[in-house]
């Protein structure tokens, strides 16, 4: 979602450096963004406030000498860091009376986008909000699969069972197997280690048609993997987006969640959505016992939006 504004920063300052605070687990996918200089671990969970932390941090940083910080999330918390590594220019959207944290504070957006709000803190510009680009070559792609034990004669179609919001957002099981038995390319399961039950039921069911590699990957692997897939069968996941990225041709099935707040930023993305009077509930269990927004997307509609 953040880097479209690395793309307007590149593209403004393309000599500066970019360097991106972000979770450990994120930089995989930062390394894989040209754009990105270094990826500094952020070590904060989510929602943990440790002021002497964050404090210690900012003066670890103040010694690099940044010259702008953009602060993506809305928290107070997420302003400190660069407030107390003394960068000049902090750069953010209002919110929770961030006046001192933050310098120039930006009125809150009305954009529906979340990546159109992220990128127009680099200011405005005529032309579209570019799409994400992640970047993997044909050795990481060959490396992967090597490293996986996994042929490398074919391009396999991807599924993507995980959501991590929660079932809400996740396509039945025994859809996504019909599903494996009908295609004739291999089909091959990606995900966390948390998705790992997900993707054995589905092998499962679908009589070995389907190979589970959740919880096998890591996730440079799972890019690596996604890059050389034919196509990709995707709940609305971080692994959607990293799809969408990648440029591969993908079906994104959408349950309690809206694509209009975070679709598949691609040119070759098919969203099916049944936009029930119910939906977008966003919850993440449904609220009425029959999640008919993902039930009734038939396995037949998926393959049918699947390249041939
Ligand atoms: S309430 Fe409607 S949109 Fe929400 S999960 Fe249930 S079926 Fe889906």
């Amino acid at each position: 979602m953040m880097q479209p504004l690395l793309m307007r920063l590149h593209q403004q300052h393309p000599d500066a450096e970019i360097h991106v605070l972000a979770p450990a687990w994120s930089a995989p996918l930062l390394a894989r963004m040209p754009e990105v200089t270094a990826t500094l671990e952020n070590p904060f969970a989510h929602g943990a406030f440790d002021w002497a932390g964050r404090k210690a941090l900012g003066r670890r940083l103040a010694s690099a000498d940044f010259s702008v910080a953009y602060v993506l999330p809305n928290s107070w918390k997420s302003a400190l860091v660069p407030f107390f590594a003394g960068i000049p220019q902090r750069i953010g959207y209002s919110g929770e009376a961030r006046f001192i944290l933050l310098n120039e504070r930006m009125p809150k957006s009305t954009l529906p986008r979340l990546v159109d709000r992220y990128a127009a803190l680099a200011g405005h510009f005529d032309d579209p909000t570019p799409n994400p680009r992640l970047t993997s070559t044909p050795a990481q792609q060959q490396a992967a699969r090597a490293a996986l034990g996994l042929s490398t004669d074919s391009a396999p179609i991807i599924f993507c069972p995980g959501a991590e919001y929660g079932p809400a957002k996740r396509w039945p099981i025994h859809h996504f197997a019909a599903l494996a038995k009908q295609v004739t390319a291999p089909v091959w399961i990606i995900g966390s280690a948390k998705d790992e039950p997900v993707g054995a039921a589905i092998a499962q069911q679908s009589g070995s048609a389907a190979r589970n590699l959740c919880g096998k990957t890591n996730l440079a692997q799972a890019i690596d993997l996604i890059a050389s897939a034919k196509a990709v069968v995707t709940n609305d996941s971080g692994l959607m987006h990293v799809a969408a990225a990648l440029d591969r041709p993908l079906v994104a099935l959408y349950g309690s969640s809206s694509p209009g707040y975070t679709p598949p930023l691609a040119a070759h993305a098919t969203i099916l959505s049944l936009d029930l009077e119910c939906s977008p509930c966003f919850k993440r269990e449904c609220p009425l016992g029959h999640l008919h927004c993902l039930e009734h997307i038939a396995p037949e509609q998926v393959l049918a939006a699947l390249p041939h």
